[in-house]
């Protein structure tokens, strides 16, 4: 599986860090940070597909 995240498109909801502690940061002005380079470890699939899902913007995509 592969995320991408869409720095233009994120308003800095945090939600994403919220679900996906493991897979997403925070920037100092609130934006999120991708933590993985691309590829989502298995175990954390899961939580990849929850936080596409939850993310208001659009900004998270999966693949795989
Ligand atoms: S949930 Fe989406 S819009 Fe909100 S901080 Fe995360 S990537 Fe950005």
């Amino acid at each position: 599986m592969k995320i991408t995240y869409d720095r233009e498109a994120c308003q800095g909801h945090n939600r994403c860090y919220m679900l996906a502690p493991e897979l997403f940061d925070t920037e100092d002005e609130g934006y999120a940070i991708l933590l993985v380079d691309g590829g989502v470890p298995a175990e954390l699939e899961e939580k990849a597909r929850l936080v596409a899902d939850n993310c208001p913007e659009f900004a998270i995509e999966i693949e795989g």
